[in-house]
């Protein structure tokens, strides 16, 4: 009945059949259902990954419908964890993923267990504390991720495929004390940054998998209309991917 949904994706000279059998074998684990999970999940179930793992400890708000894309008023009306809000609607999109929602708070005793099994990682939380733990843990488990956050009209993205490094702490060594919530997002940003999450992690696991020691940070700002990106280097004094201190991890109070 469905056997061309993937028609104009096998099409592309950079996917074909080839590049469909790598995207339907991978798993993949979504770091919080926010804008960005609800984006990133939904170009990948579409893609059709063989499996998705979602983790998010909220429920749905009126206040997520502005950008949340696979929520709608209903969800918002019973507080539905966001977990089970999505994976009820990526059924509905694409019955041949494999989904598994947890509702839970990720901390340092648990991450080790979520990433069982998954191939990457899609970073979609909006929380400092967790990114770096992320980081630590795909460090150590030599697992390939994607760094992004979206504030006000900017967005910064950044795929973190070498265990070697760069890794997160290479490019940001250490946490800033003050996080800045609620400063705003705009819509817009969302599926542009979903997109160039997925994009380049399908990318990754369709070409090959390059032992690069640099990676791009890219900074856009969908506003005024600019596009920056900046070659990141490993850093040789980096506590994480080169010390293989993993001080987020360990911190077992967090
Ligand atoms: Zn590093």
């Amino acid at each position: 009945m469905d056997s061309n949904r993937y028609d104009r994706q096998i099409a592309l000279p950079n996917i074909k059949e080839e590049g469909q059998k790598t995207i339907s074998s991978l798993r993949i684990l979504v770091f919080g259902c926010g804008a960005l999970g609800c984006s990133c999940a939904e170009f990948l179930t579409r893609a059709g990954v063989q499996f998705l793992r979602l983790v998010d400890r909220d429920v749905v708000e009126w206040s997520n419908l502005q950008r949340q894309h696979l929520f709608d008023e209903s969800d918002a009306q019973v507080h539905k964890p966001k977990a089970k809000a999505a994976e009820q609607r990526l059924r509905q999109i694409n019955h041949h993923v494999e989904i598994e929602s947890l509702v839970l708070d990720v901390n340092a005793q648990n991450i080790e267990s979520l990433i069982d099994g998954v191939d990457a990682i899609i970073d979609a939380t909006d929380r400092l504390e967790e990114r770096y733990l992320l980081n630590d843990v795909c460090v150590k488990h030599g697992i390939p991720w994607v760094y992004a956050a979206i504030r006000r009209t900017s967005a910064v993205w950044m795929p973190l495929t070498s265990p070697n490094g760069p890794c997160l702490r290479c490019v940001f060594p250490e946490k800033p004390e003050k996080e800045t919530l609620n400063a705003g997002v705009w819509g817009p940003a969302v599926s542009t940054t979903g997109g160039m999450e997925v994009s380049q992690l399908l990318r990754y696991f369709i070409e090959g998998k390059p032992d690069s020691s640099t990676s791009v940070l890219t900074e856009m700002n969908l506003w005024n209309n600019t596009f920056v990106q900046i070659p990141v280097e490993k850093n040789p004094k980096c506590p994480c991917c080169v010390g293989k201190e993993f001080a987020f991890l360990n911190k077992k109070s967090f």
